[in-house]
């Protein structure tokens, strides 16, 4: 006999400045691969994450890329729409990068809120850690300070590569 299945399908947003890593990071967590090969493509793209989260759940998680968009500015309601959460990304190499991520945040919650009227919960992430240049996150205390202060539930150091 077959076990009772739950399925759970979260729409995922990746966003923030060209060239700080967000194609890589989707492409690395679902295909476990990694291109120093840059090519920014335009339009919007997404990859199916299946997580067998237990013996009667799956999880499906839809990671929104925007491709080419970024250098437009404002991204449009209509991606953001029913996104569940969202990954906004920099560049620790970049600090223009870091700079743009409380107007990605600003642009996120002012088009985008969750059928309970909340925020969607996003979490910062600091790429391209593998290149030692750690200007940014030579404080653990201060980022941590940083998402308090911005309305993020957390950050991570990542790196794609
Ligand atoms: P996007 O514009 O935010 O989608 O950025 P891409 O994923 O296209 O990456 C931009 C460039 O940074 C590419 O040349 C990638 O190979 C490189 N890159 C992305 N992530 C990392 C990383 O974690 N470490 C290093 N060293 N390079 C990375
Ligand atoms: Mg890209």
């Amino acid at each position: 006999m077959q076990a009772p299945h739950k399925e759970h399908l979260y729409k995922l947003l990746v966003i923030g400045d060209l060239g700080v890593g967000k194609t890589s990071i989707i492409k690395r967590y679902v295909h476990q691969n990694f291109s120093s090969h840059y090519r920014a493509t335009i339009g919007v793209d997404f990859a199916l994450k299946v997580l067998h989260w237990d013996p009667e759940t799956v999880v499906r998680l839809q990671l929104w890329d925007i491709a080419g968009q970024e250098r437009f500015g404002n991204m449009t309601r209509v991606y953001y729409r029913e996104a569940m959460g969202a990954f906004v990304v920099f560049d620790v190499t970049r600090p223009a990068t870091f700079e743009a991520v409380t107007k990605w945040k600003s642009d996120l919650d002012s088009k985008l809120t969750l059928p309970n009227g909340k925020p969607v919960s996003a979490v910062l992430l600091a790429n391209k850690c593998d290149q030692g240049k750690d200007v940014l996150m030579n404080n653990g205390l201060k980022m941590d300070q940083f998402c308090k202060e911005h309305g993020f539930v957390g950050w991570f150091e990542t790196s794609a590569k």
